[in-house]
């Protein structure tokens, strides 16, 4: 009976004593595991946090809804963009460019590329209305040159801000319209706040003058001068006497006088006045100011008159929409 009551004596010891153990153990993980943790730095827990998260990325193992909720947008919008493309360059006697592709034609510009979708969908949607409302051939027979002397293409440079190298440059141009052989080229700041629409009825008025000049070795319009104010001179410049962007209102709507121009810009050279007047009937309204004013319809008649004499597809056709607000 002793040594049995012996041995519980000393089994309830041994227990009492693993008891306390355990109560010391468990308190000191409690009290000595928080100490370490403000030690970690946070930011390692972060990472692990975005590990998890990795399967956003287009992986296999993505979710539906994730999958069906980011991707597919972008793949669609560059689908559009390449399909919008393939689709014009099909249909016409062009190339259209954008991003670093677009920067290898610079001239005398420098350009800032462009690569947001937004941007370039907008442009290629504006470009393919403008391009399909010219009349049937009309921009065939103006790219069907032989490639030595004729254009025999058109190339679109879509861009953002565009730098002049030539201090004579004005000083933040929409576009450039420029021939390098037998290319043609429009290059264009798709970010710039003048509409795209007007912006490409303007340059695309400097390549027909390019290619009508090239076919009469530049006597295209032999009776210009008849349709301007007596002893009128262009400034032939777009610096005006201040050193400035050229800026004389005389013979424009806010001048007062008679009306004999679009607006100043018209006033710098023949050729830009051929492209305002080209950009306002193209893309201009029935209750523009210009539409009543004999003096600038009748050289509107005279440049689309000379147009019509040189193009093969125009004739007998009806009023082409260059023409259809005129008297
Ligand atoms: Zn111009």
């Amino acid at each position: 009976m002793e040594r049995k009551r012996r041995s519980w004596r000393i089994a309830a010891a041994v227990l009492l004593v693993l008891i306390l153990l355990l109560t010391a153990c468990t308190a000191g993980d409690s009290s000595g595991g928080e100490e370490p943790r403000p030690q970690e730095p946070a930011e390692q827990q972060e990472p692990e946090e975005q590990t998890e998260e990795q399967p956003l990325l287009p992986e296999e193992d993505l979710g539906p809804e994730e999958e069906t909720a980011a991707v597919p947008e972008l793949v669609w919008i560059n689908e559009h963009i390449a399909g919008t493309i393939a689709e014009l360059e099909a249909e016409f006697p062009v190339t259209i460019l954008y991003g670093d592709t677009a920067l290898a034609y610079e001239y005398t510009f420098t350009a800032e590329p462009i690569v947001d979708e937004g941007y370039i969908t907008g442009a290629l949607d504006v470009l393919a209305e403008f391009l399909r409302d010219f009349p049937e051939g009309f921009l065939q027979e103006m790219y069907a040159g032989d490639g030595v002397d004729h254009p025999n293409h058109l190339t679109f440079l879509f861009s953002g801000k565009l730098h002049p190298e030539n201090a004579g440059s004005t000083s933040n141009p929409a576009a450039y319209a420029y021939r390098i052989g037998s290319d043609q080229f429009i290059a264009l700041n798709i970010t710039h706040d003048t509409q795209l629409r007007i912006t490409l009825a303007h340059e695309t008025m400097h390549a027909i003058d390019s290619y009508l000049d090239t076919l009469t070795g530049w006597d295209t319009y032999p009776e210009w001068q008849d349709y301007l104010p007596d002893g009128f001179e262009y400034n032939n410049s777009y610096i005006g006497a201040d050193g400035g962007d050229y800026f004389d209102t005389t013979y424009t709507l806010v001048s007062g006088g008679p009306i004999w121009f679009v607006d100043v810009y018209s006033k710098t050279f023949d050729i830009e006045d051929r492209a305002v007047m080209f950009q306002s009937m193209f893309a201009g309204t029935p209750d523009a100011f210009w539409v009543t004013n004999k003096r600038i319809t009748n050289r509107m008649k005279y440049m689309a008159s000379v147009i019509r004499e040189h193009f093969r597809c125009l004739d007998g056709a009806g009023p082409t929409i260059w023409e259809r607000l005129l008297p």
